[in-house]
């Protein structure tokens, strides 16, 4: 049986112990084992906000990695502990390891004591049930600095029926991250994107509309 339909079966048998399941087995089919390429080319070209990023959903973290810096500080966050387990081992010798911390939490339910200036998406939102992307969104702007900036891999765009990965579409973010209070700035293909994942890809970068409440307010 292919990796990703035992993920799915895990998944769908138990909404959160499921990945952990996977991690466990080491079923995890999703893993580029190095960072994301356009996350490294983005750092390098200087566009990304400093000041404090969350990695949502980071599984094994080389993007959190890639992404630290002395000017940036990065949070990664997965719901499994074996991930996080993973990601604390694959970093221990990195010479940044004072610039980010892995936590083992739950991103709907996790309060942080201070916001964050950026958020990186990547393999998150799809792996989520659709039915959850409106919270998704919510806690997007709920944990983000007003002038803070959210940026999407939109990924898988196919398709297929059935997840984890859930299909995507740009309109996907669009309808939960607009009454939420998000703006695109812009969405492009991502030229970077990984073997099969080649055209199946674009970068979202979205930021919050100024003067407009938090929709818990
Ligand atoms: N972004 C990583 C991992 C993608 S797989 C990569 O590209 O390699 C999706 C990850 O989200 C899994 O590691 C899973 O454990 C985690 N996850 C699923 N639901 C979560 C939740 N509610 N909060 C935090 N992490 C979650």
């Amino acid at each position: 049986m292919p990796e990703v339909t035992k993920v799915q079966q895990f998944v769908h048998a138990d909404s959160s112990g499921g990945w952990e399941k996977s991690w466990e087995q080491g079923l995890i089919p999703w893993d580029l084992g190095e960072p994301t390429p356009i996350i490294l080319h983005l750092q390098q070209g200087g566009t990304l906000p400093n000041g404090r990023a969350l990695v949502p959903g980071c599984g094994t973290g080389y993007d959190v990695v890639a992404m630290a810096s002395p000017e940036r500080y990065v949070v990664g966050l997965d719901i499994s502990e074996n991930a996080i387990k993973k990601a604390e081992e694959m970093s221990s010798s990195s010479p940044r390891a004072n610039c980010f911390a892995f936590l083992k939490e739950d991103f709907f339910t996790w309060c942080p004591s201070e916001l964050f200036d950026l958020i990186f998406d990547y393999t998150f939102f799809c792996a989520i049930e659709p039915s959850m992307r409106s919270a998704w969104a919510k806690r997007m702007y709920e944990l983000l600095k007003p002038d803070g900036e959210l940026i999407t891999l939109i990924f898988p765009i196919s398709d297929h029926v059935g997840g984890p990965p859930y299909r995507v579409s740009v309109s996907d973010y669009e309808e939960v991250l607009r009454p939420v209070g998000f703006r695109p700035v812009s969405i492009v293909d991502n030229h970077l994107a990984e073997g099969v994942r080649q055209g199946r890809e674009k970068v979202g970068r979205w930021k919050k509309l100024v003067g407009k409440p938090s929709p818990s307010q």
